[in-house]
């Protein structure tokens, strides 16, 4: 086999959050994949069922209304804009365009593991970048940096444990790494986010020719099945994606969802609204129970679990599976609840 065929074979498969608990006859509480508790907006539905009725045409390959549509609620330029199906689709087309063999991949600890997988099967080099106390760190990354280096994705909150990295770092990161390596923000989570200094990094995607930012539909918006995520970068790179992705990569039920979703900016509101408030109450509830449990801004949250027989990660696990309520369990003891 080749030598990509064996890099590839040592990458565990992706695991899907668990979707049944004990009891079968009622629908589980599901915290395993930080889906929305709350669906999607009753207008996203709408506009999906009404495109369900033109099934038999081809979707608009361009996605404008969709890029318009994010384009004034956001004010950004549709032009500097391509959607994806979901953003894991965007991170592969991305990889694409920039690795070759043996280039080196700089991943922060706590990323998605899809970049992971894409950066592997473009048969490059994967560096990880250390997360002290748990949150993306810049001086982590730059010390990581060599002549091979050709990417770094940094997920801006992480994910399973919630932290961002402040916007000063930010700016000093995206100002010190050389124009060679491309830079992707994955800031799935930034729609909940209402710290003021959090930074997307939208700016930095508008003005540099090495910055990408991706979004997602999947979490704040409630459409995860309908596998929606756009990113937003310098004209040179959307143009290279678009050249190489399939062109009717977001079907047409999904583009019209996603176009009414983000105008609804009512509905997006009140999701962030409930989600904080659901934060408020949780976080400090479980470190009352003794638990560590990092001060998470997304729409999960992670707990911290010791070997103490009758309280540790597992047995959390057995007991919040027997009553329906389905959480991720994490590599180090930790339970991560979305
Ligand atoms: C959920 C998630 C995504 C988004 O995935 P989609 O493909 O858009 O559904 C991206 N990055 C992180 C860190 C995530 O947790």
């Amino acid at each position: 086999m080749s030598r990509r065929g064996e890099q590839i074979s040592t990458l565990a498969p992706y695991k899907q959050g668990q979707s049944t608990a004990g009891d079968t006859s009622k629908a589980p509480i599901k915290l395993s994949s930080n889906e929305s508790p709350l669906g999607p907006s009753p207008r996203a539905m709408e506009a999906a069922k009404a495109a369900l009725s033109e099934a038999c045409r081809y979707p608009d390959g361009s996605q404008k209304a969709l890029r318009s549509a994010i384009g004034e609620v956001f004010s950004l330029d549709p032009d500097m804009m391509v959607c994806g199906n979901g953003s894991e689709e965007l991170l592969l087309l991305l990889t694409r365009i920039c690795v070759e063999p043996g280039d080196e991949v700089i991943l922060t600890e706590h990323c998605f593991i899809m970049a992971k997988i894409h950066a592997v099967a473009q048969g490059a080099q994967i560096v990880t970048a250390e997360e002290p106390g748990y949150r993306p760190n810049a001086d982590a990354i730059l010390s990581r940096i060599t002549d091979r280096t050709r990417m770094i994705v940094v997920a801006s909150p992480n994910n399973p444990v919630g932290l961002y990295m402040p916007k000063d770092e930010l700016k000093r990161l995206v100002e010190t790494v050389p124009e060679h390596i491309l830079i992707i923000l994955d800031a799935a989570y930034a729609d909940f986010v209402t710290k003021p200094d959090y930074d997307a990094g939208a700016q930095y995607a508008l003005t540099r020719p090495n910055v990408v930012m991706t979004r997602t539909f999947s979490k704040l918006y409630g459409l995860a099945s309908l596998r929606v995520g756009w990113c937003l970068a310098a004209r040179a790179i959307i143009e290279r994606v678009n050249r190489i992705r399939t062109p009717f990569n977001v079907n047409s039920v999904a583009l019209a969802a996603a176009a009414a979703a983000v105008r609804d900016i009512d509905w997006a509101e009140r999701i962030r609204t409930h989600n904080q408030r659901a934060l408020d109450h949780i976080i400090p509830t479980l470190r009352g129970l003794g638990l560590a449990v990092p001060p998470s801004v997304a729409n999960f949250y992670l707990a911290f679990f010791t070997n103490e027989p009758g309280r540790s990660a597992a047995d959390a696990e057995k007991f919040l599976l027997s009553h329906n309520i389905i959480p991720r369990p994490t590599a180090s003891g930790a339970v991560s609840n979305a």
